[in-house]
């Protein structure tokens, strides 16, 4: 297993080797007058991610800046770590994401509710907060200015709702954290990630046409490394959440009961794992980084949501239609009623 390898022009792919483990999460260097690491990782690969930024040759008082794709724990729980070992390294975050990065005591307890204390300090390590006067935001249509280099942003909400992808001038390659899903190379297996509290599919999917549009050559996954083929992974990756999306629906008109459904999604994804891989489905290396149990809540928890939406909104019109609809009401020209909300 390589340490760092070439993802693309000028981009290095750093194995962050979380909680031991090869070919899970990656960090990348752009080489450019000022480089950029995106990603860092939790704050249990510091030392991964710092071993490989010296083998790439970028010194302490070398790295320019730090970027994430959005602030969950296994992409920028190292941030706060790494802006210490990097102090001339600006840090660039989503808006919504900021203020989590300088304090980061409520991304904790959000995550310990997931993950349960022990778990979270196994995978995550001590999270430490990133100086606020380092960190800037980013939306989108933004530009991180690189010297000879830049990366655009693109806000792609779904799997997180401050999430964004990178288009690297160079390369036209696409960093998208977290968007398609999770694609490990060894299995090539690609699984959707739906983690509560804020994945929606709609947003999910179109984020996901937005990337493939901007994407020229290559995708560069935080889990794990580059993809090629831009156009069927894309639609795989939109098949794929439809699909779950599913199976989800069609399990809570039967059982609220969280472990029934996510078995139902594990017997899908089982069903997918073979299909890509042809193999029976190793669970524990895609449980790492979000397990069907976590997919399954997320996935629920946006179909209640959107229900709940659907139904305020019904309950609205019925509210605003009487008077809207009064035949020959005030002013309403001919034919109105049927233009109204619905
Ligand atoms: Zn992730």
């Amino acid at each position: 297993m390589q340490d760092t390898f070439r993802a693309g022009d000028g981009i290095t792919a750093i194995d962050k080797k979380m909680i031991g483990r090869y070919q899970v999460t990656s960090a990348y260097l752009l080489d450019a007058a000022e480089p950029i690491l995106v990603e860092t990782g939790p704050a249990t690969s510091a030392e991964a991610v710092t071993r490989g930024l010296e083998r790439i040759g970028v010194a302490s008082d070398g790295l320019a800046h730090i970027v994430v794709t959005h602030i969950h724990l296994d992409h920028a729980g190292g941030v706060g770590t790494l802006a210490a070992r990097f102090p001339n390294a600006t840090i660039w975050v989503h808006e919504r994401g900021a203020r989590h990065l300088a304090d980061p005591s409520r991304l904790l307890s959000s995550t310990a509710r997931v993950y349960g204390e022990e778990r979270m300090r196994e995978f995550f390590g001590d999270v430490i907060p990133a100086p606020a006067a380092r960190i800037h935001v980013i939306a989108e249509g933004d530009t991180v200015q690189l010297g000879d280099r830049a990366l655009s942003v693109l806000e792609t909400p779904g799997h997180a709702s401050h999430q964004v992808g990178l288009v690297d001038s160079w390369t036209g390659a696409v960093f998208t954290g977290d968007a398609l899903g999770v694609h490990l190379p060894d299995v090539k297996v690609l699984r959707p990630a739906t983690p509560p509290p804020e994945f929606d599919i709609e947003l999910a999917v179109d984020s996901i046409e937005r990337l493939r549009a901007r994407a020229q050559t290559v995708l560069l996954l935080s889990h794990f490394g580059p993809v090629p083929d831009v156009d069927r992974v894309c639609a795989l990756a939109v098949e794929r959440i439809r699909r779950w999306g599913e199976v989800v629906r069609e399990a809570l008109r039967a059982t609220d009961d969280i472990d029934e459904i996510a078995r139902l999604l594990e017997r899908e994804g089982a069903r997918e794992y073979l299909a890509d891989s042809g193999q029976p489905i190793d669970l524990e290396k895609y449980d790492v980084l979000s397990s069907i149990k976590m997919n399954a809540a997320g996935l629920i928890r946006y179909w209640k949501r959107r229900a709940e939406r659907e139904t305020e909104e019904l309950l609205h019109e019925i509210e605003v239609r009487p008077a809207d609809a009064q035949p020959g009401g005030l002013g309403d020209p001919p034919g109105a009623a049927t233009g109204g909300v619905a």
